[in-house]
């Protein structure tokens, strides 16, 4: 595996919501750890991606869960027909070779985890393989990038303030109406008019939010709406379907949101 297959040969649409693109690039400049902070399906992920490639740099991307640990980061010895070999984790793979490393959702993965990355996170720059007894140093190009979702954490589940101090952070909300109109047109292909609908819908859905509705519809989950109206589904039965059911299961909080999308469609 070479560090070229994590290049973005393509340039990944992103529709900016303020001055995240400037901020980004001068952490960057100042090689200083980013915090993407805020709900999921909003860009996040697309954010990173398409300051990778405008930056011009590899981009390694891992989803944390909770049975990640640190040896899925950092790498491990494998048994092979030749003995064992040291395998290096997508962590340590971007701090040799200079990649941006994009930790999603880095409070799902267990506290030893988080511990890795603070000799990453300051002056030193260094990456302890201790079962490899290796200290790498990091390349001069590596940067350091996690996302977090304020509005899911618990106080069980939460970036330890040693960590969080560590980063410089953006903070990520839905995009404006129109914005995200014109995101969800182009993404997933369909008319403008269409667009304006399933925002209008959003919009309604996350003013439940707090009112039984842990969130609401996210772009992505807008996008997924399109996409179904774009085969020929109904606006009704395609928000039904990539919405409404994958959100909640409360069935008068779905009758609210029948409501909600009956009197936009
Ligand atoms: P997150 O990482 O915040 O969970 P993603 O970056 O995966 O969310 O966004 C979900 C989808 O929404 C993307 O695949 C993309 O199609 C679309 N999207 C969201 N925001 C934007 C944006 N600002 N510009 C372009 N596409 C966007």
């Amino acid at each position: 595996m070479t560090i070229d297959q994590y290049r973005l040969e393509e340039e990944p649409t992103y529709h900016p919501s303020g001055d995240e693109v400037a901020f980004y690039e001068s952490a960057y400049a100042a090689r200083l750890p980013v915090m993407l902070k805020g709900p999921t399906g909003c860009g996040k992920t697309r954010f990173v991606e398409h300051m990778a490639w405008r930056l011009g740099k590899p981009l390694i991307t891992v989803s944390c869960h909770e049975d990640m640990t640190a040896s899925d980061l950092v790498g491990r010895f494998l048994l092979g027909p030749e003995g064992t070999h040291w395998q290096d984790g997508p962590l340590t793979m971007a701090v040799r070779h200079g990649a941006i490393c994009y930790l999603d959702e880095v409070v799902e993965a267990r506290q030893d985890t988080t511990v890795v990355i603070h000799s990453l996170t300051d002056d030193r720059r260094i990456l302890p393989l201790e079962k490899k007894g290796e200290l790498v140093h990091a390349h001069p190009d590596f940067q350091l990038v996690i996302s977090y979702n304020p509005g899911y954490q618990s106080v069980l589940k939460d970036l330890k303030e040693s960590t969080k101090q560590r980063f410089s952070a953006v903070d990520f909300t839905y995009p404006m109406a129109s914005v995200e109109a014109s995101i969800v047109a182009s993404e997933a292909d369909v008319s403008a008019d269409i667009a304006d609908k399933l925002v209008k819908i959003a919009e309604k859905s996350r003013h439940l939010r707090g009112q039984g509705l842990e969130e609401g519809a996210s772009t992505r989950m807008l996008i997924h709406a399109g996409r179904l109206i774009k085969t020929g589904m109904t606006l009704t039965d395609a928000c039904k379907h990539a919405i409404i059911v994958p959100i909640t299961d409360d069935p008068d909080m779905r009758g609210a949101l029948d409501a909600v999308v009956d009197a936009c469609a």
